[in-house]
């Protein structure tokens, strides 16, 4: 089939049979929900860029596994310019978006998976990574999304996952089957899981012997039975619902989460890449870590851009942008935001071959581009709000200016600077707001310190990838110690 249009993705999901919740009602066509059509817009993009003169270089590539041209999306990386191209596309959506666009947790996936169940087969003598060959090949040839279902709910956190008083608090094997397995558990915070075809799942964390029944991988189509997804809630999410919801901020893309339960999914035996080796579920989670922790160095990036974008055109909006303090801020915002770039491309410059051919990011500097996207986001927000003032959380709807009887007072009284209409000034505030308050606060600053883990988990990576030792011997010599 090749590439999928965007319309046709649109279509496909409408026609899809997922059991999606929303409020506690039942949703039939995700894309035409008013809280969840945003997000579907989102996801849609990276179809449409894959297609456009000045894109399509950026988000299609040539598939190792048939040679075709295929969405960038479902690329399993072969060279460090893959790397670096993948991070390069991630900041176009972000950019375009202002948003979490979702494709990428699943292709970050698709890369790991591919890794693993070569390792695996080397190691123990098993077929996954044929098997998972199979699913890729239909994944790039169909051009689907796949969504990565990683992060269980956990329960009693000093547990490991068999000792939980209730077993499901982690996805597990309950039945084997002749064909396949039964699973049972859920998965939280599941990034574009609703707008995605498949739902790839692996464990969330490294396993011991008696943790064996958790250690499984596998792949099933998102209308599944048994598959049910509940969706996550978002700041002001609500305004959307409001006619022609004018202060949403961003009127077209939006990211989300949902809770993907798993009630007893039967998984054919061709569609498991790990059932039961529970001694790579840790390579597993730290190599799928590293590959999202990179791409955090692009996507937020995108989304900064827009932010910064924002805060310098209130600025001159209100006839601040002149003033040293504020050009100093905009710098500093800008000087944060290509620091976060910076560590993304470093991580995919110092990236490796693994043993299955695939490439993957140095650990170390993807670590530590996602330790600072915990911090940078918020203080790139600071600035903004500092620079936006207080309106930004106090001003009256677009609506109110509409009004007969107080519009004209919002009119006069929210203008910036001579020519500049109160509308301009509060379609910006609503932006600014959306990004560092709203719906697009949990894809800048909620998924920045606890997406693909929070920073506690980087700084553990970051202890132990680097070379202490030889920066002690450097230290020792020098000052002649022996
Ligand atoms: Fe992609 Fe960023 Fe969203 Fe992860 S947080 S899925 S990298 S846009
Ligand atoms: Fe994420």
């Amino acid at each position: 089939m090749g590439l999928m249009t965007k319309e046709r993705y649109l279509s496909g999901l409408r026609e899809f049979d997922h059991s999606v919740f929303i409020n506690g009602e039942a949703v039939q066509n995700v894309p035409d929900h008013p809280i969840s059509a945003p997000p579907a817009m989102a996801m849609a993009e990276t179809y449409y860029l894959a297609q456009q003169e000045k894109t399509k270089s950026l988000f299609t590539t040539k598939s190792n596994l048939t040679g075709e041209t295929i969405n960038r999306f479902t690329h399993i990386q072969q060279n460090i310019n893959d790397l670096i191209k993948k991070i390069l596309m991630l900041r176009e959506m972000g950019k375009k978006t202002a948003c979490c666009f979702q494709r990428c947790a699943g292709l970050d996936c698709l890369n790991t998976v591919y890794a693993i169940t070569y390792d695996m087969d080397q190691a123990s003598g098993t077929r996954y990574h044929g098997r998972f060959i199979d699913f890729l090949r239909y994944i790039q040839t169909n051009d689907l999304v796949t969504a990565a279902c990683m992060t269980d709910p956990k329960g009693d956190r000093s547990l490991s996952p068999s000792k939980q008083a209730d077993k499901d608090q982690y996805v597990h094997i309950v039945e084997e089957k002749e064909a396949g397995i039964v699973v049972r558990g859920a998965k939280l915070h599941i990034t574009g899981s609703v707008n995605s075809h498949e739902l790839v799942v692996v464990p969330t964390r490294a396993l011991k012997e008696e943790d064996r029944d958790y250690a499984v991988a596998f792949a099933i189509p998102a209308d599944t039975k048994g598959v049910t997804f509940i969706y996550g809630r978002q700041p002001s999410d609500r305004r959307r619902l409001e006619d022609g919801g004018p202060d949403v901020g961003n009127f077209f893309y939006g990211g989300c989460e949902a809770m993907v339960v798993f009630d007893d999914v039967f998984v054919p035996k061709e569609r498991i890449f790990m059932n039961r080796e529970y001694s790579f579920a840790g390579q597993l989670v730290e190599l799928f870590a590293s590959h999202h922790r990179a791409s955090y160095g692009g996507c937020k990036v995108g989304v900064g851009d827009v932010l910064i974008g924002a805060t310098a055109a209130i600025a001159e909006a209100h006839g601040t942008d002149k003033s040293s303090h504020v050009k100093d801020k905009i710098s500093e915002m800008i000087h944060l935001n290509e620091t976060l770039h910076a560590g993304a491309l470093a991580s995919a410059g110092k990236g490796s071959r693994t043993a299955s051919g695939a490439y993957e990011v140095d650990r170390l500097m993807a670590n530590v581009c996602k330790l600072n996207v915990t911090r940078f986001p918020f203080e790139i927000s600071r600035l903004a709000q500092d620079i936006a003032g207080g309106l930004l959380a106090t001003m009256p709807s677009l609506k109110d200016q509409e009004n007969p009887k107080i519009g004209p007072y919002v009119r006069k009284y929210l203008v910036g600077k001579s020519g500049v209409e109160s509308e301009k000034r509060i379609r910006l505030l609503r932006l600014i707001e959306n990004i560092t308050l709203g719906t697009g606060a949990v894809s800048y600053l909620t998924e920045s310190i606890h997406g693909a883990g929070s920073p506690q988990a980087q700084k553990i990576m970051i202890s132990r990838l680097s070379d202490l030792e030889s920066a002690k011997t450097s230290a020792f010599h020098l000052c002649g110690v022996k």
